[in-house]
């Protein structure tokens, strides 16, 4: 039987693998389909602290995954299928194999909601893009016009931290008032390098022929007309989606599906700890999902200490 299963090689995942390692608790920790997680599609990383020259996120992850071994975690790729844990031991299958732990350390993340077009898969990576804080800073955007997509706060957030870069930041929404804070929503439509774009959609990104974004095609929701925006790339910032679906109905989640921790990184159900994107729609960021991971660890040690007294 295991002592922990971390579900998640993400920040958090890793982190917490690191420090159960560390424990001596020989933790078990499953990938999922996207191993290092979401930082793995970023270029370069640029506020983690230590890195002062950045570093590539795929490096990243893999560095965490080293020192996470290096102390005794055992990686292995794989997906989750089923979770139970109504009784003690828990047990989870996964790739169809049964495995019986005492505690579970969930950092499934969360994915970037994407518009759903072909062009803008094609072009991920080469101007569209999920994360301002992440790639704003490229060359390729400088002094460029952007688009950003969604009227959230993180789309305001996004728009705002890119006008330090952007010639103008084009804020494409469908509908004509923004779904963000008063506060955003006004300091954002306030600024005077960002033009809001109301009641459109993106329905192309171009331009997938040249391999790289050239602007956007737009329609407008209202009148239907349709227009074409230059720009030299595409922030998606429509929400994100956490990977909790195999939790639903056992583990408590809020609405949106973000696990709701009870205290510190405790679940509702004691031995189930959550750490990192799929419990956080407030920070999301690579050094804080690690804190929560080292939290997480922390409380998955003393939970073991207590119940093995
Ligand atoms: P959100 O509040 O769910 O907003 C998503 C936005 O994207 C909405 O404006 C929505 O349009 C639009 N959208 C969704 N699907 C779309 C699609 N397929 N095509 C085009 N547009 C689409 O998500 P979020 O902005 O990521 O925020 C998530 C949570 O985190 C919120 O509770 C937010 O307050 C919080 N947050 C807080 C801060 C902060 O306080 N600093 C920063 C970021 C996020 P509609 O409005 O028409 O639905």
């Amino acid at each position: 039987m295991e002592n922990v299963v971390i579900i998640g090689t993400g920040c958090a995942g890793l982190t917490a693998a690191i420090y159960t390692a560390r424990a001596n608790l020989n933790p078990l920790v499953i990938t999922g389909m996207m191993p290092g997680g979401l930082l793995t599609t970023t270029s370069i990383v640029e506020n983690y602290p230590g890195f002062p020259d950045g570093i590539d996120g795929y490096e990243l992850m893999t560095r965490m995954q080293k020192q996470a071994e290096k102390f005794g975690a055992r990686v292995k790729f794989g997906e989750v299928e089923s979770v139970e844990v109504a009784q003690r031991p828990f047990t989870l299958t996964v790739d169809g194999e049964k495995v019986s732990t005492q505690t579970i350390i969930i950092a499934s993340g969360a994915g970037h909601r994407h518009l759903g077009l072909k062009s803008e898969d094609l072009l991920e990576k080469k101007g569209v893009t999920y994360c301002a804080t992440c790639d704003g800073a490229l060359p390729v955007f400088r002094n460029q016009p952007l688009v950003v997509v969604g009227g959230g706060d993180s789309a305001c957030e996004e728009a705002t931290y890119l006008t330090r870069f952007a010639s103008v930041v084009y804020l494409v929404h469908r509908r004509d008032t923004l779904r963000a804070s008063k506060i955003m929503a006004e300091r954002t439509l306030a600024h005077p390098k960002i033009k809001p774009v109301w009641d459109s959609v993106v329905t192309e990104v171009l331009d997938a022929k040249l391999d790289k974004v050239t602007g956007v095609r737009l329609k407008n929701l209202k009148t239907n007309a349709e227009s074409e925006l230059a720009c030299a790339g595409v922030f998606v910032a429509i929400g994100h989606v956490p990977n909790t679906q195999l939790f639903k109905g056992v583990i408590d989640m809020d609405d949106a599906g973000y696990i709701a921790p009870k205290r510190g990184t405790e679940t509702n159900v004691p031995g189930v700890f959550v750490a990192g994107d799929c419990s956080d729609h407030v920070y999301r960021q690579a050094i804080t999902a690690a804190g929560l991971g080292c939290a997480a660890a922390i409380d998955a040690e003393r939970y073991l200490a207590k119940i093995n007294q």
